[in-house]
């Protein structure tokens, strides 16, 4: 994709800010953070210092006034070397603070993003539960109204920065008698990280001057396949004591605020996708045109090649998807089909995604040991693809019966 399509100067300028960025400072230290299954506190620190955690809001709610090309240049970037350092930025601003910059009062706006935006502490989004995947309206956390606060009772699962988060917008029954998708609320919750020592030491992470929800609590810590360096857990809510000034929006309106937020999501992940897809092409590359047999690189023979060019050419196809629905959201257009259809194609460029996609060095080494090597020169990728989190979840569904009629353009995947 030819960079004047949809970069100015200073979209580059970024773009190369953050590329020397993850040359420099992820792509050496992702490896152990990985392995370790270990949050990157010393990179957040340095990703908080850049203003990587409020690219798209403006100055005046403390972000680093960009706009949205900007921040999906940066987790295209970041999704090359590392995705858990993609998803770290990606949940922590779609999903975490984009619903109260959406739909926030002046109030909740000034006390909760300027803290996020900074970085000072990290954010996340609560919606999926034991029974509430693709299927959000299952949505089984209640919230009961006792005056001037709310209390919650429930249980969300694979949620993003559930222990290393101090903010988080979730999703609870508020009307019990209404219908699935109806009468649920999205509220704002706080907590204290888990990692205070190591938030302490770093700076960033923990605001004590925050007043915290009591009974929201993380759980333990899944123990994931790929993106291991990001923090999944449960988040529970026992007897959570949550201000009703901590309502975000309408009362019993949470749902369409979710569905909107996951729209803005999809755009997010298909750069990750994407990311993650063109660091493993870049791999394939340098690892054939250095690795020999009979006598010369295996680049030479053409039947790499012909793996190698459809990895090519499928990336392209993605990248022009999802930098048009990037754009469009920019210059506020319809962007929710082309949205879906930037994730969902950039998805099937990674593992496990019917039909048969080029996928990195499986494709290209069905039968070798780099295909299944947990290390370089793999470095991660097709367990980064297996882990993908399809938030906003699969490009089938979140809401849609299997049965359901084809979507038409304009209406939710
Ligand atoms: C690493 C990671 C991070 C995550 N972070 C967050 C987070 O921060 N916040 C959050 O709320 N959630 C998060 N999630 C959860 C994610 O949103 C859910 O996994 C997703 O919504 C799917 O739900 P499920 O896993 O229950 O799958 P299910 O809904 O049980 O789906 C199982 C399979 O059935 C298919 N399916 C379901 N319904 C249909 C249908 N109608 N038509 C066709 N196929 C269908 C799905 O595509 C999928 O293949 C995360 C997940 C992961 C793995």
């Amino acid at each position: 994709m030819h960079d004047s399509l949809y970069f100015t100067d200073h979209h580059l300028q970024v773009r190369d800010m953050v590329r020397d960025f993850a040359q420099q400072v992820v792509k050496p230290s992702a490896p152990q953070y990985d392995h370790d299954s270990a949050f990157p506190w010393d990179n957040v620190r340095r990703m908080a210092d850049l203003g990587l955690f409020g690219i798209p809001w403006p100055e005046e709610l403390g972000g680093s006034g960009m706009d949205y090309l900007s921040y999906i240049l940066v987790i295209h970037e970041l999704a090359k070397v590392d995705a858990s350092h993609a998803i770290t930025v990606s949940a922590h601003t779609t999903l975490g603070t984009s619903p109260i910059v959406d739909f926030g009062t002046d109030e909740q706006k000034k006390r909760f993003v300027p803290l996020l935006a900074a970085g000072k502490v990290l954010g996340g989004f609560g919606l999926t539960e034991p029974g509430a995947g693709s299927d959000a309206g299952g949505t089984q956390t209640f919230a009961v109204d006792k005056g001037d606060h709310f209390v919650l009772n429930g249980s969300k699962i694979f949620i993003t920065h559930a222990g290393v988060g101090e903010i988080f917008v979730v999703a609870a029954r508020t009307d019990p008698a209404a219908k699935r998708t109806h009468g649920i609320t999205a509220f704002i919750v706080t907590k204290d990280t888990t990692d205070l020592e190591q938030a302490k030491r770093v700076g960033v992470g923990h605001d004590a001057s925050l007043p915290k929800c009591p009974g929201v609590l993380a759980a333990k810590k899944e123990d994931k396949l790929g993106w291991r360096a990001s923090d999944t857990r449960e988040l529970v809510f026992q007897d959570a004591l949550v201000p009703k000034e901590n309502v975000l929006g309408a009362l019993h309106n949470g749902f369409r605020q979710f569905l909107h937020t996951l729209d803005g999501g999809r755009v997010g992940l298909g750069a990750l996708s994407l990311g993650i897809a063109e660091g493993a092409l870049e791999e394939c590359l340098r690892y054939t045109g250095t690795r020999k047999q009979f006598g010369r690189p295996i680049a030479s023979f053409q039947g790499v090649h012909f793996a190698l060019a459809d990895m090519a050419t499928e990336i392209e196809a993605a990248k022009h998807l999802v930098y048009h629905a990037a754009w469009l959201k920019q210059h506020g257009q319809p962007f929710k089909r082309e949205a879906a259809m930037a994730k969902r194609r950039s998805s099937r460029l990674n593992l496990l995604q019917p039909p048969q996609p080029p996928q990195p060095f499986v494709t290209v080494f069905p039968d070798s040991g780099p295909g299944t090597q947990s290390g370089p020169p793999a470095p991660r990728s097709p367990c980064s693809s297996v882990c993908r989190p399809r938030v906003p979840p699969s490009s089938r569904s979140r809401s849609a019966p299997a049965a359901s009629p084809p979507a038409r353009p304009g209406a939710s995947p």
